[in-house]
């Protein structure tokens, strides 16, 4: 890589284990279609993969309850009075579901430990990103919270500054609960606005307790909003932020339900959007973390059209691989894809020609998005000396 950056790929088909079943549309048929665009790219060429193990119950344990992971565990074999949200529509039980969900805990570990020993700078595992789940209880499709795991651990092997940045459509309860209390950990969230839409927090008014008061942010957006809107707002709220939290380790959570197409929310954000989104945290991570980039996948139920594009962009900024959005999709993605969804209208090239570019906030423009930057801003900037109203800040 030019800038001497190294990185790691974290990928194994039993991660495809996490399976919520039927019409479920948490399918890891997006994961295996995401690993074999990359590989007809090119991208994954020459990069050994790394293979997870399971986490154990004591790295579970740094999040979860054990009563909840003894119900995790014993819940295929129960099948009744689950209690720990098991058992419903968002969160059907499913066989050895103990096993594959700690698996993809295991992924995002794996991935931690190679940063936190030095072996590389990045890493990413797409099937991690489980940000809802609680320390009690399952939620969102997400059963162990791998992302907090791996962050509490990180917490405990040398790092003490760790700034986690949310892009799912959806808020990133389970992760700002885990940490809401701990001033050495910051989140930051942008998602649809709570008002529109599941879990109904995110407000720029959760915070953080205590010592840890201003640690929590929360952007959110109007439905509708498209990436120059987005990116706006992320300009304006987080390069300043992190510039004051000044992180040892950016950890992000690249869920790509805010895609216009996406069937489960209202955000209309493009492919295009979220290369842009990839190639920003990349480097905020080499300006303000030392380089240091750890990326899990998250939410996104545009199995054809839209997750493999967007997450190959993903691997492939994390390599330094960058793929221009004009490159076409190739024959040998595609051929097999038709046949599995004959009537699907499937992508051509590796981006949707949306232009990207946006105007950065403080041009007293007055636009929709306005508003939610300056709530946020209002919020949360005098906590860290900053100054809302100072586009410079
Ligand atoms: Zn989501």
């Amino acid at each position: 890589m030019g800038d001497g950056s190294t990185a790691a790929v974290v990928w194994d088909k039993g991660l495809l284990a996490y399976d919520l079943g039927g019409d479920h549309p948490f399918n890891p048929v997006r994961l295996e279609l995401t690993i074999r665009l990359a590989k007809a790219l090119g991208v994954l060429d020459g990069v050994e993969l790394l293979v997870p193990e399971p986490a154990s119950d004591d790295e579970l344990e740094r999040i979860h309850d054990v009563g909840y992971v003894t119900a995790v565990r014993e819940a295929p074999l129960v099948g009744w009075d689950l209690r720990h949200g098991l058992g419903t529509a968002d969160n059907p039980v499913f066989d050895r579901m103990h096993e594959a969900t700690s698996l993809v805990v295991g992924g995002s570990l794996l991935a931690a430990e190679k940063i936190a020993s030095g072996a590389v700078d990045r890493a990413v595992s797409i099937a991690g990103g489980l940000h809802h789940a609680m320390r009690d209880h399952a939620a969102g499709f997400c059963v162990y919270n791998d992302v907090a795991v791996a962050i509490s651990w990180l917490l405990d092997h040398g790092f003490d500054r760790i700034a986690y940045i949310d892009v799912d459509v959806h808020h990133g309860d389970g992760v700002q609960a885990a940490f809401y209390d701990d001033p050495r950990v910051l989140t930051i969230s942008l998602h649809q606005h709570p008002s529109s839409l599941w879990p109904g927090t995110g407000l720029p008014t959760e915070l953080g307790n205590g010592a840890a008061e201003g640690t929590a942010v929360n952007i959110p957006l109007p439905p509708g909003t498209k990436d120059p809107a987005w990116l706006r707002a992320f300009h304006a709220v987080v390069p300043s932020l992190l510039g004051t939290f000044q992180p040892q380790l950016l950890v992000t959570q690249c869920g790509v339900d805010s895609h216009d197409e996406d069937p489960l929310a209202d955000l209309s954000l493009s492919v295009d959007g979220h290369r842009a989104i990839y190639r920003a945290l990349r480097e905020l991570a080499q300006k303000h973390a030392g380089g240091r980039w750890l990326a899990v996948g998250g939410g996104g139920y545009q199995l054809l059209r839209v997750v493999p594009r967007s997450w190959t962009h993903l691997i492939a900024t994390v390599l330094d691989r960058d793929v221009d959005p004009s490159v076409s999709v190739p024959s040998e993605w595609l051929d097999p894809v038709r046949e599995l969804a004959p009537r699907a209208v499937l992508p051509v090239t590796m981006g949707e020609d949306k232009d990207t570019a946006f105007q950065p906030w403080g041009d007293g423009a007055g636009l929709a998005v306005d508003k939610a930057i300056a709530d946020v801003r209002r919020a949360v900037f005098p906590l860290h000396g900053l100054d809302p109203d100072d586009p410079r800040d």
